[in-house]
């Protein structure tokens, strides 16, 4: 019954979302909240499943409540963010919130935690993205190996050659590429070796019912296999039961998120999180 009442509730906020009286409304208020940066970041730890150690955090979007009247979700507000060209300047000030999160991090000593960054597809494709992210990580006194990139299969699909070097290039300065939301694109098995990607989120669709149906089990297994087979580590996302996570380790999966062990947290609520992780 409540898998049933959350798809009717889907419908009806793609509904909405779709009618473009509800976009325009959107993004004035997204365009209004970007001049006041009534926006913030949330943190979700990642484990690494052998040592259940956090060895990264997803950062990731929130509009603030006051600004946000009809308490829009992400994956409601981003897509229109990227349709009217909002996702370029929401996406600077993440880049900003992020690392500036990360640098506390480090100056309180704790510095094997890396920070895992959503890029949207038209924020990859701007000329400028990569002069910037090295400008950024200098003015932030951060590494490419504190970060990770998350990319959509979608995003990477509309990448050029040029666009690729560049990404193979940060790759070989350490930073973290992850093919995010794995399986649920246009499936790219055959380019996944053509991709300068280190890490492949398995979406969550895949984890649901891997432990309980044999089908659902034989395409996880088979994801993870080839992501090994190509030197890639696995993430999968939306890790919720202990059953998720003993069946994700008996798969050697490489690490863990998801509500099992934490939900998005505020920066604040991240800090006991992190204390044992102190050096
Ligand atoms: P995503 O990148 O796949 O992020 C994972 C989503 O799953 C997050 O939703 C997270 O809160 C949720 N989640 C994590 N663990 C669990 C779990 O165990 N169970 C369930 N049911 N959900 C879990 P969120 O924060 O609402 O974000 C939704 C989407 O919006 C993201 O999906 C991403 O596509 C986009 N998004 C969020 N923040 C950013 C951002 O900073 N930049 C960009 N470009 N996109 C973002
Ligand atoms: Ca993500
Ligand atoms: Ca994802
Ligand atoms: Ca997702």
């Amino acid at each position: 019954a409540k898998e049933n009442g959350r798809s009717q509730f889907r419908i009806y906020n793609k509904a909405m979302s779709d009618s473009s009286h509800f976009q325009i409304e959107i993004s004035q208020r997204l365009r209004e909240s970007l001049i006041h940066e009534e926006f913030h970041l949330v943190y979700q730890p990642i484990y690494c499943a052998q040592s259940e150690k956090i060895v990264a955090c997803e950062a990731l979007l929130r509009w603030d409540s006051n600004a946000n009247k009809n308490n829009t979700t992400p994956d409601t507000f981003i897509p229109i963010a990227e349709k009217v060209g909002l996702m370029i300047p929401i996406g600077n000030l993440i880049f900003h919130m992020a690392l500036k999160e990360l640098k506390k991090w480090r100056s309180n000593g704790i510095n094997d935690v890396r920070m895992l960054i959503n890029i949207s597809g038209k924020q990859l494709l701007q000329k400028e993205f990569f002069s910037q992210l090295s400008e950024l990580l200098e003015i932030y006194e951060l590494i490419p190996s504190d970060i990770g990139l998350e990319l959509t299969e979608h995003a990477l699909i509309e990448a050029d050659d040029e666009l690729l070097k560049n990404l193979s290039l940060l790759q070989v300065q350490g930073v973290d590429i992850a093919i995010d939301d794995f399986g649920t694109g246009y499936s790219s098995l055959s380019y996944l070796n053509k991709l300068p990607v280190n890490t492949l989120k398995i979406d969550k669709s895949f984890v649901d019912y891997a432990p309980y149906r044999n089908n659902d089990s034989a395409i996880f297994e088979a994801i993870v296999g080839v992501a090994h087979k190509l030197d890639l580590l696995v993430i999968a996302e939306g890790v919720e039961t202990t059953q998720h996570v003993e069946y994700c380790k008996s798969k050697n999966v490489d690490m863990l998120q998801g509500y099992s062990y934490s939900k998005p947290l505020s920066s604040q609520d991240l800090e006991s999180f992190l204390l044992p992780f102190k050096s």
